[in-house]
């Protein structure tokens, strides 16, 4: 089991109509045919949405993902058209609401990996390859790869695991040269965020994006980016390949829940607890860091 605890109701704003109530986005259409993003506050941890939410978590990763976007326009061109507050919108959307253009997206999950764990590291150990990807012998969880690796996944129908595929797959579902872009800017983008991290203090393990066709006929970066919900960030200071490493954000979480605290079974069927408010503290402490820490900005 998986999912949600209790699925949010989405909220009613005239002129806006609801598409799309994702984990931890809500999805709206503008009178104008553009797509507007609220990121809520949800967490989720173990494949469920837990039933307890983090405090300013939404305008957080809102506010990374367009420092993000800004400093990677000279490689591609993002989709976020506008910041501001869509008229009747509850207050609360400040600062967690994206305008963007209504993008034909590509199918296709563009995962980009510096380092190998999770879905990775679990094809390695079968077949020695990610993605059909031949890798050397001895690697392990958390090494460092040879150089950066493009392994695109196909998203999954909820509740699912995106699946892994094969680059060839991905050119025979989007055609030769729109797989070659997609690996090439993945590439590019995956190497500047990763460096800009590095130099303070965090390893940007992998990470996914999200790009789509505008009008136009460009290819647009698209959905958030190079956040802790869509990218695997490691402190570099406590690093160390052999062993799973601690998550920037869910690590306090993901403990405590399978701590016999939580007196939760995260193999049953039964829904995560509420979390106490320590634990809710201090992953609102590890967001905050995680944004000031890259951004070299206070977060309030
Ligand atoms: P999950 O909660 O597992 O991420 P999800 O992907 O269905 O589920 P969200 O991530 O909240 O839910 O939804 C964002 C959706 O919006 C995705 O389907 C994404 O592909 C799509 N999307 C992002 N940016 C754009 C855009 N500019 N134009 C059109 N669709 C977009
Ligand atoms: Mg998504």
């Amino acid at each position: 089991m998986s999912g949600f605890v209790e699925k949010p109701k989405a909220v009613e704003v005239p002129g806006l109509t609801h598409l799309h109530t994702g984990k931890v986005r809500d999805l709206y259409r503008d009178q104008d045919g553009r797509l507007v993003m609220v990121a809520s506050d949800r967490m989720s941890a173990y494949d469920w949405v837990l039933p307890t939410e983090i405090p300013d978590k939404g305008r957080i990763l809102t506010k990374l993902s367009l420092w993000w976007f800004d400093r990677l326009t000279d490689l591609v061109p993002h989709h976020v058209l506008s910041t501001d507050l869509p008229a009747g919108a509850p207050a609360d959307w400040a600062g967690r609401t994206l305008i963007c253009r209504s993008l034909d997206m590509v199918p296709v999950e563009c995962v980009a990996r510096g380092y190998l764990t999770g879905s990775g590291l679990a094809e390695y150990e079968q077949t020695r390859t990610v993605c059909g990807l031949a890798l050397p012998e001895g690697l392990t969880d958390g090494s460092e790869l040879p150089s950066p690796i493009f392994t695109p996944a196909t998203k999954a129908e909820v509740g699912e695991h995106d699946e892994n595929v094969s680059y060839e797959e991905v050119a025979r579902r989007a055609g030769a040269e729109t797989a070659a872009m997609l690996r090439q800017t993945t590439l590019a983008v995956y190497s500047r965020a990763r460096a800009i991290a590095r130099d303070r203090g965090i390893i940007l393990a992998d990470t996914k994006f999200e790009f789509g066709f505008a009008d136009s006929g460009e290819l647009v970066l698209a959905d958030e980016v190079l956040t802790p919900d869509s990218s695997r960030f490691w402190p570099a200071e406590d690093y160390e390949p052999g062993r799973a490493q601690p998550s920037f954000d869910k690590q306090f979480v993901r403990n405590w829940l399978s701590s016999p605290a939580s007196g939760w079974d995260r193999t049953g069927d039964v829904p995560p607890p509420e979390l106490p408010t320590e634990i809710v503290e201090r992953t609102h402490a590890k967001y905050a860091e995680a944004y000031e820490r890259l951004t070299g900005q206070k977060w309030s």
